[in-house]
């Protein structure tokens, strides 16, 4: 294996760098206007804000966390001040957008936006994944 092909091995090996390589991913759909050609799944809070994205790609399948705002209380009390730094764009309510592909996550994710916050089993998508009929929204109670 020459420097190259290694050193892209081991980039998409570490986690941390395929949760990057996921973002950017989900971003450049999110940005060119072609997430619709990808979303399975649109997770919706009771008032409609898109919450998550899943997302099929050919690395594999990407839950997507849309930017979203969190009331500035709300952000103080679930935050500190180097996470807030590092994953929003005004330091302090509105939440940067994020990926991570599916095969990283454990058991559930949260999910939010000003109305609601609450955990989704992965379970419970793969449930929705089983029903097939792609794309559709699948909206959360509170
Ligand atoms: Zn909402």
């Amino acid at each position: 294996m020459n420097g190259r092909a290694k050193e892209s091995s081991d980039f998409i090996r570490s986690a941390q760098n395929r949760a990057a390589l996921a973002t950017s991913a989900y971003g450049a759909m999110v940005d060119s206007g072609k997430l619709a050609n990808y979303v399975l799944l649109t997770y919706r809070c009771p008032r409609g804000c898109s919450v998550l994205h899943v997302v099929s790609t050919p690395q594999g399948v990407i839950f997507g966390w849309p930017r979203y705002k969190m009331p500035a209380r709300a952000t103080e009390a679930r935050s500190n001040a180097a996470g807030r730094a590092a994953n929003t764009e005004d330091g302090l309510r509105h939440w940067k957008r994020r990926a991570s592909f599916a095969d990283t996550i454990d058991r559930s994710v949260g999910v939010q936006c000003d109305h609601m916050r609450r955990e989704v089993d992965v379970a419970e998508v793969q449930c929705e994944l089983d029903r097939e009929n792609y794309p559709r929204d699948v909206r959360l109670l509170s």
